[in-house]
């Protein structure tokens, strides 16, 4: 190994520098216990200025209703979550759910019915969303979290006066359009460590609860607090250019094609409030912004560490 040359005397002589001492450690501890230590140390050592530069930034991710199902316990987004909050970055978790929504409205059995990609939401499917939202999915994050040992703290837009909304359009009934975000409950939270759970329900000017698109909310609140980042995981590889077909996701556009592909109908449904949700973002001054697939392991910690990961990021 490398040698320093000391003066011992009036002479110069080879001794062992202190790496090699360690080396030589590293190597007698991985004899004796089967390891590669060495290896651990250089990954380290590559890894560790990037998590350096993300110590007190902020990252809003949007947990897509389908990046959450039945395959939770191979989902690695949590896991992500807790690998994040390690290196000493402020997490807010955003969720949505409708098919957690639908399916409590079959158990329930009230009817259902989409106008122009929006639930039709009286009472009834409003009291059923707040509870697959707020209660069922909301609560099973926080549950999972705190098997990993990260202290979640779930919460709604109505708590702490978070979101406020405003009917969006009369004949969807009970769908909010957001008018006001205000952060306080969260950044306490995140001063004390904890990671916000939030759920899309807010709190209408008229004193009652309105649904709102989670991607919507996810945008709102990261603008809100000047996030650094905003990442929509969900459950295909990016924005596509032809939406049946995987092959065509775009790793990278700007905001302008972005706005083409919309005025142009190549983005639709579900896809329309994240891509939209990231223009406004950027606008806004949010740092990176991302549509990523939740399907693939750690997407998340992936695109987080700088790495190429399956998915879209979006520029000004
Ligand atoms: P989430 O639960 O993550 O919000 P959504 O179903 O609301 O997921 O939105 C994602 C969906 O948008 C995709 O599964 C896809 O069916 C649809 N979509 C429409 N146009 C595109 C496109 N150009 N690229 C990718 N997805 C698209
Ligand atoms: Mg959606």
């Amino acid at each position: 190994g490398a040698e320093t040359r000391q003066k011992r005397g009036n002479e110069y002589v080879d001794t062992p520098s202190d790496v090699d001492y360690v080396q030589a450690f590293l190597r007698e501890y991985d004899v004796q216990h089967g390891l590669d230590g060495m290896e651990k140390v250089r990954n380290l050592l590559s890894i560790l200025p990037i998590l350096n530069r993300h110590e007190g930034k902020t990252v809003v991710v949007k947990y897509g209703g389908s990046a959450i199902g039945a395959e939770a316990a191979l989902d690695t987004t949590l896991q992500d979550v807790a690998a994040l909050r390690m290196v000493g970055m402020r997490v807010v978790l955003v969720h949505g759910g409708g098919k957690h929504i639908t399916a409590l409205l079959d158990k329930l059995q009230v009817p259902t019915r989409f106008e122009n990609g929006y639930r039709v939401t009286d009472e009834a499917a409003l009291e059923a969303a707040e509870m697959a939202l707020s209660a069922q999915v909301n609560k099973a994050i926080v549950r999972d979290l705190a098997r990993l040992e990260v202290s979640g703290v779930g919460i709604s837009g109505k708590d702490g006066g978070l979101i406020t909304a405003v009917v969006k359009d009369p004949a969807l009934g009970r769908v909010g359009s957001i008018t006001r975000v205000d952060p306080r409950v969260l950044t306490t939270l995140l001063d004390g460590d904890f990671v916000p759970v939030v759920s899309p329900i807010a709190l209408g000017e008229d004193g009652d609860g309105l649904n709102c698109n989670a991607d919507d909310a996810a945008r709102a609140v990261a603008e809100a607090l000047g996030a650094e980042s905003l990442v929509f995981l969900t459950d295909v590889g990016g924005i596509l250019i032809d939406s049946h077909n995987s092959k065509t996701a775009v790793d990278h556009m700007d905001v302008k094609r972005a706005e083409e592909l919309i005025d142009t109908g190549l983005i639709a449904g579900g896809m329309v409030p994240k891509v939209r949700g990231c223009i406004h973002a950027i606008r806004a001054g949010v740092g990176q912004v991302s549509i990523l697939d939740g399907r693939v392991e750690h997407s998340l910690l992936l695109h987080m560490l700088g790495q190429r990961a399956s998915g879209t990021t979006i520029t000004g």
